[in-house]
């Protein structure tokens, strides 16, 4: 049966029942897969005929999690990863070649930004930021060895917004791969596929776990450029625990319901401290005075669960915020039932130099709000308490 909605897509589509006949996915924890005879194995090595062979192949758990993944985001397939930066590198690796240029988006994760300044110019790879400010100026940035474009949006943890449809016309208009990391937004939120992107990657360590426990990614998109994803991972090695993706594919069934709350939560709290006098700047897609407020109600269906804070007062008045918190939680990650805060220039982003933090608006006084699931009034509380507390 083939089900319309994303919620009954994400809660209905798993894999078929074994003879044990069980309700609920079972862990397959097993490294490798018995073949009926040795002609079955040759076929399967093959490609003559679908099966499961060896876990770092494929998984009856990894391949769960992908087929819900790929229904949610409108892909025809992909493959996970043990972490959202062996997506991030995998997406890239697996498609580019020496002498290839990749331009892209200013505001990048702490890590991808180091995987295009550090690690892949050791293989000759070579890249370009493009500032979001004159994405209009880009076809100027455009060389002709450049094959992919790879963008984030929402940023973390600037917020800022790409036009997805005009950034995916750019991108075949110069014959250039487009990867879009859909961390922030998620499948629920944001389909960058629909929009005419080839790649969507994630960390599915944030919403999609949404609880805080394990790593995972993914890598999704059309079938003839996934198959060179796959061949690259499949055999450089960064797969997916099956118990990890048995932990997602659980998770995929209420990210629906969870996201509609920590949006819900979000836009509350950035609302709220809209006019307060301790808060310079409030970010949250899905506010007026956003930036790309209009783009962002357009391609998003809420304004995700991540406002940012620029505080009065600068570094100091940030860390002092930060201790002054008693319920919300002071640690790196995000997208959690609990309520994080992070201060990324002197944790994410604290790699990135100075003026590199300056131009992609990671300023000192900046703080990132990983709205939980609490209720509001008890995350608003905490909030203006530590405000009042760290003047
Ligand atoms: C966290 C994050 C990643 C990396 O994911 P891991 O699962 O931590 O490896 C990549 N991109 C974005 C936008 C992220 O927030």
């Amino acid at each position: 049966m083939n089900y319309k909605n994303f919620e009954t897509q994400a809660v209905r589509i798993a894999t078929s029942s074994s003879d044990q006949r069980e309700h609920s996915a079972p862990l397959y924890l097993s490294s490798s897969f018995v073949f009926d005879s040795a002609e079955q194995a040759r076929q399967m090595f093959a490609d003559e005929i679908e099966g499961n062979i060896y876990s770092r192949y494929a998984n009856p758990n990894t391949s769960d999690l992908i087929e819900k993944v790929c229904a949610a985001e409108g892909t025809e397939s992909g493959i996970t990863t043990a972490s959202g930066m062996a997506a991030m590198f995998g997406s890239m690796a697996s498609l580019l070649r020496q002498g290839d240029h990749v331009l892209a988006s200013r505001s990048l994760f702490g890590s991808t930004h180091q995987l295009l300044t550090r690690i892949f110019p050791k293989w000759g790879i070579s890249h370009t930021y493009g500032d979001i400010s004159d994405i209009d100026k880009w076809e100027e940035l455009v060389q002709p060895n450049t094959k992919m474009l790879f963008i984030e949006t929402p940023s973390n943890p600037g917020l800022e917004i790409i036009d997805l449809e005009y950034i995916a016309k750019f991108a075949n208009a110069h014959n250039l791969v487009l990867v879009v990391d859909n961390c922030f937004a998620t499948p629920y939120l944001q389909q960058p596929a629909k929009w005419g992107a080839h790649i969507v990657t994630h960390s599915a360590t944030k919403f999609i776990d949404g609880q805080g426990r394990v790593l995972g990614g993914l890598i999704l998109g059309k079938k003839e450029l996934i198959d060179e994803v796959q061949f690259f991972m499949r055999h450089t090695g960064p797969s997916l625990s099956p118990f990890n993706a048995w932990v997602l594919a659980k998770s995929m069934e209420t990210l629906a319901v969870r996201m509609d709350r920590h949006c819900e939560n979000a836009l509350k709290i950035a609302q709220y401290f809209e006019g307060n006098p301790e808060v310079e700047v409030v970010k949250y897609p899905f506010l007026a005075s956003h930036p790309q407020f209009h783009l962002a109600k357009k391609q998003m269906k809420h304004g995700g669960g991540i406002i940012t804070l620029t505080l009065k007062g600068g570094l100091s008045r940030a860390k002092k915020f930060i201790d002054q918190l008693q319920m919300i939680s002071v640690t790196a990650n995000l997208g959690d039932t609990r309520s994080i805060v992070t201060h990324p220039a002197s944790t994410t982003h604290s790699k990135l130099s100075e003026e590199e933090r300056e131009k992609v608006g990671i300023l000192n006084g900046l703080v990132r709000l990983s709205v939980g699931l609490e209720h509001v009034d008890d995350i608003i509380l905490d909030i203006e308490r530590a405000l009042d507390q760290s003047k």
